[in-house]
């Protein structure tokens, strides 16, 4: 697999190397040179989880990796089921959360582990990250146990829930967790320094692992195509897909399983009041403001940073960005979806309510909506209980893991500090 930089499209890497550096230069992102449709769409879709991905993940990559190879990679990653459930006669809930860490992010962080694994071979790496909660415990557990990789993990001391600090601060083995005594910023801060000392950098193999991997994104592409295979074959022609949006990576992915041929008829952005990309599409305008936080707060995003390759995407096919829907929601609104999908039978959270309502909204009388479901309730327990007026229980494993101590360092927000942790851990 080929990939140019959107920024400098004279940088053309492999894909092992875009996985391994992440950004390109001018931070640009990666973005593949070449998007061949799948040969039998009908026939993959026949195929089951496992197999399917492999297939076509082996498609996009190329002969950079063995079919065998990628096979393992994708059993190694997807261990986990995704059903999609009837809400109503047109609706259908994708459910992404039922992963190690309970939202769909697991797809993505647990494919690039297998990939830097692979890319490695011998060498050892050091992936540093930081985190307000959910992405870094989608990282720790994806490269939990991995030889060769050790994972060092910074948040903000007691800035993010007990149950959040629970899920991945209790791994051990690998993973180092440290609570810094300040806020995110400061952690993001640490972790620029630590990029910015390159004889550090070279040391000790690092390497962030964000939300901005191509490896991320061509697994996510991989429960799109699971979706529409759920569906009865009578039902595949006029698929709508809503998806909650935040930093658009999901989106992205949508839209890159569309281009390999997945019958999708149209696909919705659907956002909180952090709507950047709705106010675009409607006015052309690129406005983004100061970011609100919202109770769907993994999407409390204003400047999406996943954007450029949507808008790569329609460019290199000629597409216009007219054909996106899209659709806002404020809490209050988020809460009354909410009840609404409750009573319809379904318990859902913020982030799910968000693409359900804007697509129940949408839907065309001939059509079949599908809405992805980005975490557990459970994962929002709080607000889920309070708006729903409900007691939940955690699912099993997250209850197990609550009861475990937690085995987090913690120290200031001073760099010679991490840097003396970081040699540490890759001796
Ligand atoms: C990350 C996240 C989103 C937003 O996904 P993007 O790919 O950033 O658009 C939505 N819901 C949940 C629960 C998330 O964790």
């Amino acid at each position: 697999m080929k990939l140019y930089n959107i920024k400098c499209p004279e940088q053309q890497v492999s894909f092992a190397e875009a996985v391994q550096i992440g950004l390109g230069k001018e931070q640009g992102l990666f973005f593949p040179a070449e998007l061949t449709p799948l040969a039998d769409v009908d026939a993959l879709l026949d195929l089951d989880f496992v197999t399917r991905s492999s297939q076509i993940l082996h498609h996009l990559i190329g002969d950079e990796l063995s079919y065998d190879d990628v096979q393992k990679m994708v059993q190694a990653a997807f261990t986990f089921p995704v059903p999609l459930k009837e809400v109503s006669a047109q609706v259908h809930a994708l459910e992404l959360f039922h992963g190690p860490t309970l939202a769909f992010k697991d797809f993505g962080a647990r494919f690039m582990a297998q990939c830097l694994k692979k890319f490695a071979a011998d060498r050892k790496i050091t992936i540093l990250t930081a985190t307000s909660g959910d992405t870094g415990a989608a990282v720790a557990h994806a490269f939990y146990g991995i030889e060769n990789i050790n994972v060092v993990v910074l948040y903000p001391q007691g800035k993010i829930s007990e149950l959040q600090e629970k899920l991945f601060c209790t791994l051990g083995k690998n993973i180092t967790t440290v609570a810094i005594e300040s806020d995110f910023d400061a952690c993001q801060s640490l972790v620029k320094q630590a990029f910015d000392d390159a004889p550090l950098r070279e040391q000790i193999g690092l390497n962030s692992a964000n939300s901005i991997n191509i490896s991320r994104l061509v697994a996510q592409i991989c429960y799109y195509f699971e979706a529409v295979a759920q569906l009865p074959k009578s039902q595949r022609s006029q698929v709508v897909i809503s998806v909650p949006s935040g930093n658009f990576g999901n989106l992205t992915a949508g839209l890159l399983a569309q281009t390999l041929g997945l019958p999708v008829k149209r696909f919705i952005a659907a956002t909180n009041v952090n709507d950047t990309v709705p106010r675009y599409l409607r006015s052309g305008q690129w406005q983004p403001k100061p970011t609100q936080a919202t109770l769907a707060n993994a999407m409390d995003v204003s400047q999406p940073n996943n954007w450029p390759r949507i808008e790569e995407l329609f460019r290199v096919k000629s597409r216009q960005l007219s054909e996106l829907s899209e659709g806002v929601m404020t809490d209050d609104q988020t809460k009354a979806a909410l009840h609404e999908l409750y009573l319809q039978g379904y318990l859902g959270e913020p982030h799910g309510a968000i693409a359900w309502k804007q697509l129940s909204e949408q839907l065309g009388a001939d059509e079949q909506g599908i809405f992805l479901c980005t975490a557990h309730p459970a994962k929002f327990k709080s607000s889920v209980e309070d708006i729903l007026q409900i007691d939940l229980e955690l699912p099993q494993a997250l209850a197990q893991r609550a009861e475990l101590p937690l085995l987090s360092e913690q120290f200031a927000a001073d760099f010679s500090i991490l840097k003396t942790l970081l040699e540490k851990v890759s001796a």
